[in-house]
């Protein structure tokens, strides 16, 4: 096996055990493999490994990428990182899954460049009100979905975090689970190599993981 696919197998394995823990089922979880600053052919190995799911962060790199990489069957593309309108041309047309979305604005963006597929998007919320970090506060997300269904043709199936830094990430992961459930937003986006046990304890549906796959990133 190789280093990529063994690592994956781990990564599996994780994910199983904890959802086992939470009495979850392991299908309800997907593995969004962060291939962000790590070349095609790795992409090609997870791929040939099984994984189909795999998460960037640079509009540019996504596009690349997904061109590179249009002769695998099934393979999904997922952003999560923090889009500018002006690169939405790049990540419609080739995104399933846009996690990071916080404005009106980009998912009009989003739409009118999307094309015959358009992706789904979750709202990215910043749940410990960090000054830095992108995504809305918890108490504008049910503004904003109301606003994105009204003014687009888009699904907004779900929410997305990053909890600081710092810290016990718990809290934060429960208080994006709870929002999920009073707005009835199913798919959470939350949890990393670091983490991926308490999100998944916690309710995630993608854990978004790629250090321990890919390794460390150049
Ligand atoms: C880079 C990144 C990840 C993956 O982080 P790892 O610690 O390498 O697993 C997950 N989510 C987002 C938003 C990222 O930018």
């Amino acid at each position: 096996m190789s280093g990529i696919a063994s690592r994956l197998a781990d990564v599996r394995a994780r994910i199983t055990r904890a959802a086992e823990e939470a009495g979850r089922d392991p299908a309800e979880i997907s593995l969004v493999a962060v291939s962000k600053r790590h070349p095609p052919e790795a992409i090609r190995e997870a791929y040939e490994a099984g994984q189909r799911d795999f998460g960037e962060n640079y509009a540019q790199e996504l596009a690349e990428k997904a061109d590179a990489l249009a002769d695998l069957e099934g393979i999904r593309f997922h952003f999560i990182g923090h889009l500018q309108k002006n690169k939405a041309k790049l990540v419609a047309p080739r995104a399933s899954l846009v996690h990071t979305v916080d404005s009106l604005e980009l998912a009009q963006a989003i739409e009118r460049r999307a094309g015959a597929n358009p992706p789904r998007l979750l709202i990215q919320v910043n749940v410990a009100g960090e000054a830095q970090k992108s995504g809305v506060s918890p108490d504008e997300v049910e503004g904003l979905v109301r606003a994105i269904r009204g003014g687009t043709s888009l699904e907004v199936t779900g929410l997305m975090t990053i909890p600081p830094a710092e810290g016990d990430p718990r809290p934060h992961f429960e208080a994006l689970r709870a929002l999920g459930d009073r707005l009835g937003l199913r798919e959470l986006s939350m949890g990393m190599s670091d983490d991926l046990e308490e999100a998944i304890a916690a309710g995630a549906t993608y854990v978004r993981v790629g250090t321990a796959i890919f390794g460390p990133r150049a």
